[in-house]
């Protein structure tokens, strides 16, 4: 069933009217509430009003949450329900915080008035959620559908365009991983990005329903700083791809949870999880973790070793860990070189008064000099120790090994953020299993397991640096230095691979 991203940038203009900032308890705010309510009631839904007055030590604020309920075909309780907020930020048109929140929750809507749910489905237009997530208070406390849901679906922006990540869930992650996996057609989602977001001071309104004890998924796209609460967040600046992504990422979650979650909610479980290029969701159970990272980084080890030990001749036999070891060290000062760089850039940039709000092509910039330099030092690191006389298969396990390290320990503290490290060295692990076994009988080589290595951190990594750029810029410019030193170093194991094998091709 596809989200109409044409329509919902017609609903966006009828909802956004002349651009009036939505501040909560102005008549602005009202304005765009009428207009909204409007749309919801063209397609013969009522819309419930529930006023409420917030009383703050700045001054009383008026709010008005709208409710909607979308008719099941077996009727209510409703378990399941999508969230947007109606207010904008003083000065902000609000085309995307929240309009494009709010008129996807049209969209689901509309499809759900053609194609009935199982049950219920409840739309929650909040209020004042710019003035502290006011108008999700009130209805947990007050509406009386509160106590039926079970899940719900967040909608919110903090920028004007990128994709629509699934970036914060509730707690049961590998029920709601396997629903992403099932039913999202371009999942843009990681358990590390729930790990990071968690670790923030920020809140949503999802936030409110979380901490009640109601499941679901946060969507947000985050893309042009620039818009985020300025003037210029209008409906001809908002992306029609993100627009499109979010409505249609949310209402394939909204079918999934209608038509698949239990009537006490999501089971308990905890899942590691992480999309592919957007197009498709790896996943396994938290539990997992440690004894995947516990194996990977040994046999990756113990192949090194067995390939570096019928490499190498004679007297250099009785020492092969000290090449592996020289290569660590190598592949560890080109880890800390980058992000020392990138703490320098971002110094630089602070000094400059460069953000991602300002100057994102800059920071871009930047950012791409990074990983070019990660690269340039990590095929400098592969080409000294190959004249130092490290063989490819030493200059494979010392390139991983701070891979092994990070991806162990981020197992063993936080399973969650341990995906984006623990998947290139699965994969370099078994492809070195792979090479080794291949080569078992005339020696062998392991250019290829290192490309696969290369691969799958690029993979992984480059597909997450719009996020952690839009997310924190160069706010934080080591862990920017860490990524691309983290991605570069695998062009250590590359390097020792070629050389090997041009060694061996001209013997
Ligand atoms: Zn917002």
């Amino acid at each position: 069933m596809r989200f109409d991203g044409g329509q919902a940038l017609v609903d966006l203009r009828a909802f956004v009217g002349d651009g009036a900032p939505r501040v909560a308890g102005t008549p602005a705010a009202l304005a765009g509430r009428d207009r909204l309510a409007a749309l919801f009631e063209g397609l013969g839904l009522a819309v419930e009003r529930r006023a409420t007055r917030i009383e703050r030590r700045a001054g009383a604020v008026d709010l008005e949450n709208l409710t909607v309920r979308v008719p099941g075909r077996a009727g209510g309780p409703a378990r399941v329900g999508v969230v947007a907020h109606s207010d904008s930020a003083p000065n902000a048109p609000g085309a995307s915080d929240d309009g494009a929140g709010c008129v996807a929750a049209l969209g689901i809507a509309r499809s759900l008035v053609a194609h009935p749910p199982a049950r219920d489905v409840l739309v929650i237009i909040t209020d004042g959620e710019e003035r502290g997530l006011l108008g999700a208070q009130a209805f947990m406390a007050q509406d009386p559908a509160a106590k039926e849901l079970r899940a719900v679906v967040n909608l919110d922006a903090r920028g004007a365009s990128g994709p629509a990540f699934i970036f914060e869930t509730g707690p049961e992650t590998a029920w709601l991983a396997e629903q992403v996996a099932a039913r999202v057609t371009a999942p843009r989602t990681s358990s590390l990005m729930g790990v990071v977001y968690g670790a923030m001071p920020n809140g949503t309104d999802f936030t409110v329903f979380l901490k009640a004890g109601i499941s679901g998924f946060n969507i947000a796209f985050l893309g042009d700083m620039a818009a985020y609460h300025t003037p210029l967040d209008t409906v001809d600046r908002q992306s029609a791809q993100s627009r499109q992504h979010m409505g249609q990422t949310a209402l394939e979650l909204v079918r999934a949870l209608d038509e698949r979650m239990p009537d006490a909610g999501p089971p308990p479980g905890r899942a590691v999880y992480g999309d592919v290029l957007g197009l498709g969701v790896l996943r396994w159970p938290e539990h997992w973790t440690l004894p995947m990272a516990l194996c990977a980084a040994p046999l990756l080890g113990a192949c090194c070793a067995v390939g570096a030990w019928r490499a190498l001749a004679g007297d250099e036999r009785r020492a092969p860990g000290r090449k592996a070891a020289l290569a660590m060290m190598a592949a560890v000062a080109v880890i800390a070189l980058s992000a020392l760089l990138g703490w320098g850039f971002g110094a630089a940039a602070r000094a400059a008064g460069l953000s991602m709000a300002t100057a994102p092509a800059r920071l871009w910039a930047l950012d791409a000099a990074l990983f070019a330099a990660a690269v340039v030092a990590a095929a400098g690191a592969g080409l000294w120790l190959a004249r130092r006389g490290v063989d490819a298969w030493s200059a494979l396990c010392g390139a991983w090994a701070p891979w092994a390290a990070i991806a162990v320990g981020a197992a063993f503290a936080v399973p969650g953020a341990a995906f984006p490290f623990l998947v290139p060295l699965v994969v370099v692990s078994l492809a070195s299993l792979g090479a080794a076994l291949a080569g078992a009988s005339r020696g062998s080589q392991p250019g290829p397991a290192a490309f696969c290595g290369l691969a799958a951190a690029a993979v992984v990594f480059l597909p997450m640096e719009p996020a952690f750029m839009d997310a924190l810029g160069f706010g934080v410019g080591w862990v920017n230095g860490l990524r691309a030193g983290l991605v570069g170093v695998t062009v250590v194991g590359v390097m020792g691979g070629s050389r090997a094998m041009h060694a061996s091709s001209g013997r």
